[in-house]
């Protein structure tokens, strides 16, 4: 882990069909983001937000999918984004933002890990894959998306721009499924994707996949991104997400997960995403994402600040 984080706000909401992720970047920083980073005795810089990208309305794409044309000028401008910061001495966090960010995200660090020399680990936290194609997608919503552009999977040519740097699914571990499409379920089945439903997590806990994973990315040499939907944990525990799925990580699988990764050294990159401020209840999703990427940087539990309602 470096000593340093980059924050970036990308405040995209176009990726889903309910509005309030353009408000997420606001709520981590309320939440206290920058001091969960600085307690931690890291450097911070805050780039602020993305500007809103400018595009022409959908044209030539393909009709039922939604707000493509935005998606895509989204996504240009993270990837150039992220692939700079990837190569900066800097841990980028980028915080949403709807999910469909990580298709800039993703396909950015990967680039800047194949500069390096060295293959692109991430571990997806998320109740959903997000690896629908633009022609398997049901809702057409593109925060389903985001993990089969970076894949480089086919019906994304010629709309959305060049993967320079795919991922290699064996590369790409997968925790918290619980609401997957068939056609994901056939991607998954035919790539090999290492894949944690929640029924394998009641199973084994989190502790065992996690390790094992985070040992082959030290094996390989590998960099490591971390994309958190909130979505991943129980709504009980983080309701402001517009695609709650029950049955999902408790506090703390979630954060032994963060602990974990943060004590491998590994991880060089982290999304927040799909915070939807508007769905909150006083503030409680966002700041649990805050004290949550506080246990990556190297938080403990005996540190932890205590708070009243
Ligand atoms: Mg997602
Ligand atoms: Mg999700």
């Amino acid at each position: 882990m470096l000593g340093h984080c980059t924050i970036l706000g990308l405040p995209l909401q176009a990726g889903t069909g309910r509005g309030g992720c353009l408000m997420g970047p606001d709520a981590f920083r309320t939440a206290g983001l920058s001091e969960v980073i600085t307690s931690q005795g890291l450097g911070l810089t805050d780039l602020g937000n993305l500007p809103f990208p400018t595009y022409t309305p959908d044209i030539l794409c393909p009709a039922h999918l939604k707000k493509t044309s935005e998606i895509v000028a989204w996504t240009k401008d993270i990837q150039v984004q992220a692939a700079e910061l990837a190569a900066q001495d800097t841990f980028p966090i980028f915080i949403g933002g709807d999910h469909s960010m990580a298709a800039g995200t993703l396909t950015g660090v990967a680039q800047a890990a194949a500069a390096k020399g060295q293959p692109q680990f991430v571990l997806w936290l998320d109740a959903h894959p997000d690896m629908n194609t633009l022609t398997s997608t049901l809702s057409g919503h593109l925060h389903g998306t985001p993990m089969a552009y970076a894949l480089g999977m086919p019906s994304f040519e010629g709309i959305f721009p060049p993967v320079l740097a795919p991922l290699d699914p064996a590369n790409v571990c997968m925790i918290g499924l619980r609401s997957v499409d068939e056609a994901e379920h056939q991607f998954i089945r035919e790539l090999g994707m290492d894949v944690y439903d929640m029924r394998r997590i009641d199973e084994l806990g989190v502790a065992k996949p996690v390790s094992e994973f985070l040992q082959r990315v030290s094996a390989a040499n590998g960099l490591l991104h971390v994309s958190f939907d909130v979505d991943f944990l129980d709504p009980e525990i983080a309701p402001a997400v517009g695609t709650t799925v029950p049955g999902g990580a408790t506090f703390r699988e979630a954060h032994l997960i963060m602990e974990m990764v943060h004590d491998s050294g590994l991880a060089t990159s982290l999304d927040l995403t799909e915070l939807n401020p508007f769905l909150d209840i006083r503030g409680k999703t966002a700041t649990l994402m805050c004290d949550l990427t506080g246990s990556l940087l190297g938080q403990k539990v005996l540190d932890r600040r205590t708070r009243g309602l």
